[in-house]
């Protein structure tokens, strides 16, 4: 199997997985996988460009059948005869040297005879590539496909200005003032390029999420469905957004406000009160894992029962 070929199989394999798979969903930009092809698509272009036809095979015997067949001693040249349907080996070694400047002649008039340029094979690796790109625009379109009839795009203008609206009650209620949120289906706030769920303007009154987390919180106000983690993470999201919105700057604080925050706020949108206090707890759990350039999104030490960022210090209940 030839590497394109092989590449090809894996980025369609890769793809349906992304499609299927949310957690990779939440984690890869796709984008980013359609430009690393992209790019390789154009390297195999390029380098097969370069290296012209294809080299000849070495119709010399090779040194088993040297071996086998018996030249003592390896000759400088073995020149292969056709002579009827068989072929036939004649071994060339270094001539007497009155000879040599004949043979010299000889050879170079051969050379020109045998390297004789053929013209480039253009056209080969130019259908490869469109046949690649050919690959990447189909696995765009289905992915398009997929994403307009499922997911937040899926949903009718009405059922997204009611959730829109029921998730802007519920951010008002953390924010201590009317704030408005959109899901910014156009990406151009929020999602990939930005690496981010959402985001708010410090002290402002409205914010943006992804399509994906809204339409995690639409199932669950609206259709009661849960999505495990990918819930906890849609209700953390929306609250971290609201307090933002109040005015909180630190990230690591305002996680922590955010999944105590979400208790409630789950419990709003339909979950059931121990249901809604695992979800905030994984939350937390996943956010210690947290390092790199997601580091300034860890909790506080502070963050913690009884601590200076516990919202409800009487409460032995945390988050
Ligand atoms: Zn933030």
């Amino acid at each position: 199997m030839s590497r394109s070929l092989a590449f090809r199989l894996a980025l369609v394999g890769f793809v349906l997985a992304w499609i299927f798979v949310e957690a990779l969903r939440s984690t890869v930009p796709i984008w980013v996988v359609f430009a690393i092809a992209l790019g390789l698509e154009l390297q195999f272009l390029v380098s097969a460009l370069r290296a012209g036809p294809a080299p000849l095979p070495d119709r010399r015997p090779q040194e088993v059948d040297r071996d086998r067949y018996g030249f003592e001693r390896e000759p400088d040249e073995l020149v292969v005869v056709q002579e009827g349907d068989a072929e036939v080996w004649l071994a060339l070694n270094e001539e007497p040297e009155d000879e040599v400047e004949e043979e010299y002649e000889d050879e170079e008039y051969e050379e020109d005879e045998l390297y004789e340029p053929e013209p480039r094979p253009f056209l080969a690796p130019v259908r490869r590539f469109l046949v690649g790109l050919g690959v990447i625009g189909a696995l765009v379109f289905a992915i398009w496909f997929v994403d307009s009839r499922t997911g937040w795009g899926s949903l009718s203008t009405d059922a997204k200005i009611a959730a829109t609206d029921r998730f802007a009650d519920e951010a008002s209620l953390i924010a201590e003032k009317p704030v408005t949120i959109y899901c910014d289906e156009s990406g151009d706030f929020v999602g990939a390029v930005q690496h981010a769920d959402g985001v708010a303007i410090l002290g402002g009154d409205h914010a943006y999420l992804t399509p994906e987390r809204c339409y995690d919180l639409y199932r669950l106000a609206f259709r009661d469905e849960v999505t495990g983690s990918q819930t906890g993470r849609a209700i953390a999201v929306l609250a971290h957004e609201a307090w933002h919105l109040r005015g909180e700057a630190d990230e690591g604080r305002t996680e922590c406000y955010a999944v105590q925050s979400g208790v409630d706020l789950g419990r709003r949108l339909g979950l059931s009160d121990s249901r809604a206090r695992q979800l905030m707890r994984q939350q937390l759990t996943e956010n210690a894992l947290r390092s790199g350039a997601s580091f300034e999104y860890r909790v506080p030490p502070e963050c913690r029962d009884g601590g200076r960022l516990d919202l409800r210090p009487g409460d032995s209940s945390f988050p």
